[in-house]
């Protein structure tokens, strides 16, 4: 009897020690799984919203940025050839030009090498080259030598003067002229008749033509602008 009664107390002392140690299994399982969950699905779900709304903004700016050109034509004007450009300001030395074109050809008159200009100067080269250059040379002008356009810097590149019409797109600087005979005409070297009408005929389309003789600056080329300025054209 004591040896049932031994056993029976210890069965009743094991299942009941099985019991105690099992519950406490059971009920801390379930609490660490729902934690797990929810604290991972919301990190996903955030990151692939923030990037497709970022990429169609940037794309959508995209198609602005080259100024589309029909033909090669700039300026709405199917004899000047070239490229536009995108706008050029500079913090410093107040230079700016809203509209920059590369010009390649203007009726049919090289440009090289190719000046950054603005479409006012470029509007104005084809004026002059139909009605002052071509004329002056008996329609042989093939190519104009390009001595310098955009360019910021101050006047005469003197440090402190105002900033140049070349630091605004206005102004254009020619050294000479390639002519059908393959012969070339410089600005440094052959300031004759030819050049001198020439240059003569752009006050007008022109605010400002300078060239030798003028102030010292313009011995080896000529200088045209389209200044802003008011007044009379000055042509020296
Ligand atoms: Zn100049």
């Amino acid at each position: 009897m004591s040896v049932r009664r031994a056993v029976w107390g210890l069965m009743l002392v094991c299942t009941a020690g099985l019991a105690h140690a099992e519950a406490p299994k059971r009920s801390l399982l379930p609490q660490p799984r729902p934690q797990l969950t929810v604290v991972s699905t919301p990190v996903p779900a955030v990151r692939p919203a923030a990037r497709p709304t970022a990429r169609p903004q940037e794309l959508a700016a995209q198609p602005s940025k080259p100024r589309a050109t029909r033909k090669g034509s700039v300026c709405n004007n199917a004899n000047i050839k070239g490229t536009a450009l995108q706008p050029i300001a500079s913090r410093t030395g107040g230079c700016n030009v809203a509209e920059p074109v590369q010009v390649t050809s203007i009726n049919g008159v090289r440009l090289s090498p190719a000046p950054t200009i603005n479409c006012d100067a470029a509007q104005a080269l084809a004026i002059w080259i139909d009605q002052g250059l071509q004329p002056a040379f008996q329609n042989q002008v093939v190519q104009m030598n390009i001595a310098d356009s955009y360019s910021c810097r101050p006047r005469n590149n003197v440090r402190g003067n105002k900033v140049s019409e070349h630091g605004l797109g206005n102004a254009i600087d020619i050294g000479g002229f390639a002519l059908k005979s393959g012969k070339t005409v410089t600005v440094a070297v052959n300031f004759g008749r030819q050049i001198r009408a020439a240059h003569k005929a752009a006050c007008g389309p022109f605010r400002t033509t300078l060239g030798p003789g003028s102030d010292g600056y313009h011995e080896d080329h000529i200088h045209f602008d389209v200044s802003k300025r008011g007044g009379n054209p000055y042509c020296r």
